[in-house]
């Protein structure tokens, strides 16, 4: 009855049931979650405020494609999504920027510090910390400290229980310091919500008659994988499928845990119009959060009263209610993660996609590339 299975609703599923379904196949998407939209997931608290449930998500791409496909079912509210840093009660701009610079460092210095940058890597530059603190010139240096023990440090010991030098480079490579006044956390042309939120966009998304969604649904415990086959609902099962689970928990972890962060989100209502007066402050030198949220200077929403979120990192165990968040890029891991990817090698037309099943830091945009990449493959494979 159906050409496609696939596992988890979340961005990459979503994408790749909606252009899988485009190609004639009928398509049946399981999700474990009781909603659709993975970690992008948005909806109204009890006080009518749209809030992310999973942490605050930004689309931002330089991609045209990326956001060319996801503008087929939202219009979008558009905005430059600035962060600030409170060190030591003094909300600074982060990226560190020129600006920052010059908020830390009295005129003259600042100016000289300034002329130093841009000479040293050329105005609109994107200077990776780490590569910052290598740097021959003393006062470059001194900056790269300042910025190291401010910024980076203690957010980084936090968010991943290890410092800037022990995680992957390109994790904190994500956050450069900008030799710019430009204060935007994303420098990408397209950046934004969607204008009613995710859940609406991925409500649209799957909406076609070749889709059948079913959520609250494990789907370990209607696919079965098998060395060399795969069978759905106890029947042997030839279509393809895609899945964007842990790789590790299709395998009951009989290698070990792949290991994850996880996160606890703490939610607060207040009946005032603004809590901090910015989407997202991020707390790099003091509390046990690494960032508040305040969701209505993220949508845009107009309100009475604000709903706030602080993030609250913690190794993933694999209890009951935890979710694996952000897999730990190190060479140990993707041993691990190659072990079980080679499992899958095994069984044919199953699809590794997504956050989880690839063990990857993506964002949005790259996963509806990834998605449209795959399912491109998989139709130039097979025409149904
Ligand atoms: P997921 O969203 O995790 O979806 C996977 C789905 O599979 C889940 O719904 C899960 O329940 C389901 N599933 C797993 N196992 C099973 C099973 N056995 N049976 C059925 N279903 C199953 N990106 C941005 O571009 N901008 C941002 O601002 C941004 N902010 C972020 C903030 C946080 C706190 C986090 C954690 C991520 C953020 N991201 C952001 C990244 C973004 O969330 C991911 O790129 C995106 O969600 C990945 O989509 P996915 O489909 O791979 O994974
Ligand atoms: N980071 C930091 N201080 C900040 C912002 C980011 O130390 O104020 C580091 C931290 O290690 C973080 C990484 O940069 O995990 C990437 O930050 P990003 O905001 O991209 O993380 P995400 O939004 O994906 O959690």
């Amino acid at each position: 009855m159906f050409d496609s299975v696939i596992i988890g609703a979340g961005v990459a599923g979503c994408v790749a049931a909606r252009d899988l379904a485009e190609s004639g196949r009928k398509v049946l998407v399981l999700e474990q979650r009781d909603h659709i939209g993975g970690n992008c997931y948005d909806e109204k608290d009890e006080h009518g405020i749209l809030i992310h449930k999973y942490g605050p998500h930004i689309f931002h791409t330089k991609e045209q494609k990326a956001y060319d496909y996801l503008s087929r079912f939202t219009d979008w509210y558009a905005f430059g999504h600035e962060v600030v840093a409170n060190v030591h009660g003094k909300l600074i701009p982060v990226p560190f920027n020129l600006n920052t610079l010059h908020m830390v460092y009295e005129q003259e210095k600042a100016d000289a510090l300034e002329k130093k940058l841009i000479d040293a890597f050329g105005l609109e530059s994107r200077v990776p910390i780490l590569k910052l603190r290598e740097h021959e010139d003393p006062e470059i240096r001194e900056i790269a400290d300042y910025v190291y023990e401010n910024i980076f440090l203690h957010y980084t010991m936090k968010q991943w229980g290890q410092t800037p030098e022990q995680i992957d480079p390109a994790v904190t490579g994500r956050v450069p310091v900008l030799i710019s006044h430009d204060n935007r956390y994303f420098q990408e042309p397209w950046q934004g919500m969607p204008l009613h939120g995710y859940t609406l966009m991925f409500e649209k998304m799957l909406d076609h008659e070749n889709i059948t969604v079913e959520t609250g649904v494990d789907a370990r415990s209607r696919v079965t994988f098998s060395e060399g086959s795969v069978s759905l609902d106890g029947q042997a099962f030839t279509g393809d499928v895609i899945y964007t689970g842990p790789l590790d928990e299709l395998f009951d972890c009989r290698f070990g845990r792949l290991p994850y962060r996880s996160l606890r989100f703490d939610f607060e209502y207040y009946d005032k119009p603004d809590y901090q007066g910015h989407s997202v402050v991020n707390y790099t030198v003091s509390e046990d959060f690494t960032r508040i949220t305040e969701f209505k200077y993220l949508t845009g929403q107009k309100a009475e009263g604000t709903t706030i979120v602080k993030e609250y990192p913690f190794a993933y165990t694999g209890a009951e209610g935890e979710i694996p968040y952000y897999s730990i890029a190190n060479e140990a891991n993707q041993k691990l993660y190659e072990q079980y990817r080679g499992l899958v090698e095994h069984i044919p037309n199953v699809w590794l996609l997504g956050r989880l099943a690839e063990y990857k830091y993506y964002n949005i945009d790259a996963m509806v590339l990834k998605a449209l990449e795959l399912t491109d493959k998989i139709k130039k494979d097979k025409e149904v």
